[in-house]
C-alpha cells in the first residue's frame, strides 16, 4: 500500500483506536483514515453484519482490523469489547465516540421513545464508552477521546430537540472529561459537523437540501473525509496542546 511506504511519518503509528458506529458513514471514514496513518483500528457498530463486511473491506486494503457488533447503550457490551481489545493489544490510545442516531419530530409529536432512543445512543453511549476506556487510559497516563457532536447542538433546529439536546450534552461532557483527565495525560475534544453527505442526510428531500445549501457559505455539503481529517488532527500529536474544544466542520454555516 502506497501510504504504508511513508513509514516513520505515519501519524498514528503504534496507536490503538476504537471508533464507534464505524461500519459506515463518517465513522467508517475516520477508521479508514486512522488505519492509513498506521493505527490498529477497532470497528464497532450495532450492525454486526455490516461491521464484519467493513472489516473484510479493510482487510482487502491491507489493514488488519478488529470488528465488534456492539450496542453502545449497553455498558456490559462495551466492557466486554474493551476486554477483548486489551487481550489483543494490551492498550487503548484513541476513542472516537461517533455512533449516533436521529429520530426527528416537532416537540408536540416527539414521542418519549424517540427522545429516549436518541439520548441513549448519542449521549449515554458516549458516556459508556468514555467510562470504559478511561479506566485503562488513566492507568496508561495517556489517551485521546474525540466526540462527534453536531452544529445542531450549538444552534438548535426545529424538529430536532432530542438530537440537539444530545449533541449539546456531548459538548458539555467533552469539557468535563477534558478537565477531569487533563492532569493524567488524557485529552478530550469534540468535532461538530454541519451537513455531511452520508445515509443520514441522504434522507433529506431535495427542497430541504436546496435550502440548506443556501445557508452554507462554502456552497456544498461536507464529505466524511472533511470530518475524518479533523479527527486525525485531534488524534495526532499535532494537537497536543488542545483539549476541551469543539471544532466546527460546517462550511461556515453556523458562524
Ligand atoms: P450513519 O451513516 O447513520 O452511521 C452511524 C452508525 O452508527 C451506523 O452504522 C449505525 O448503525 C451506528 N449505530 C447506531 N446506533 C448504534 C448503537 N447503539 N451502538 C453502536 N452503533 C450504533 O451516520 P453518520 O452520518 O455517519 O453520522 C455519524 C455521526 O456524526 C453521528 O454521531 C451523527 O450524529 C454525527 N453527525 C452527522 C452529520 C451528517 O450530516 N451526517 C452531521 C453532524 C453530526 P445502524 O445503521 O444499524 O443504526
Amino acid at each position: 500500500m502506497f501510504w504504508l511506504s511513508k513509514g516513520e511519518n505515519l501519524q498514528l503509528k503504534d496507536k490503538v483506536a476504537l471508533i464507534t458506529g464505524s461500519a459506515r458513514g463518517i465513522g467508517r471514514e475516520i477508521a479508514l483514515t486512522f488505519a492509513k496513518e498506521g493505527a490498529s483500528v477497532v470497528i464497532c457498530d450495532i450492525n454486526t453484519e455490516l461491521a464484519n463486511q467493513t472489516q473484510k473491506e479493510f482487510k482487502a486494503m491491507g489493514f488488519d482490523v478488529l470488528s465488534f457488533g456492539v450496542d453502545v447503550t449497553k455498558f456490559e457490551q462495551v466492557e466486554e469489547m474493551l476486554n477483548k481489545i486489551l487481550d489483543k493489544f494490551k492498550r487503548i490510545d484513541i476513542l472516537v465516540n461517533n455512533a449516533g442516531i436521529a429520530r426527528d419530530n416537532l416537540i408536540l409529536r416527539l414521542s418519549e421513545a424517540d427522545w429516549d432512543a436518541v439520548l441513549n445512543v448519542n449521549l449515554k453511549g458516549t458516556f459508556n464508552c468514555t467510562k470504559a476506556v478511561s479506566r485503562v487510559m488513566l492507568k496508561q497516563k495517556s489517551g485521546n477521546i474525540i466526540n462527534i457532536a453536531s452544529i445542531i447542538g450549538m444552534i438548535g433546529n426545529p424538529g430536532q430537540a432530542n438530537y440537539a439536546a444530545s449533541k449539546a450534552g456531548i459538548i458539555a461532557l467533552t469539557k468535563s472529561v477534558a478537565r477531569e483527565f487533563a492532569s493524567r495525560g488524557i485529552r478530550c475534544n469534540a468535532v461538530a459537523p454541519g451537513y455531511i453527505q452520508t445515509e443520514m442526510t441522504a434522507k433529506l428531500s431535495p427542497d430541504v437540501t436546496e435550502k440548506l445549501l443556501n445557508q452554507i457559505p462554502l456552497g456544498k455539503l461536507g464529505s466524511p473525509a472533511d470530518v475524518a481529517g479533523v479527527c486525525l488532527f485531534l488524534a495526532s500529536s499535532e494537537s497536543s496542546y488542545i483539549t476541551g474544544q469543539t471544532i466546527v466542520v460546517d462550511g461556515g454555516m453556523a458562524m
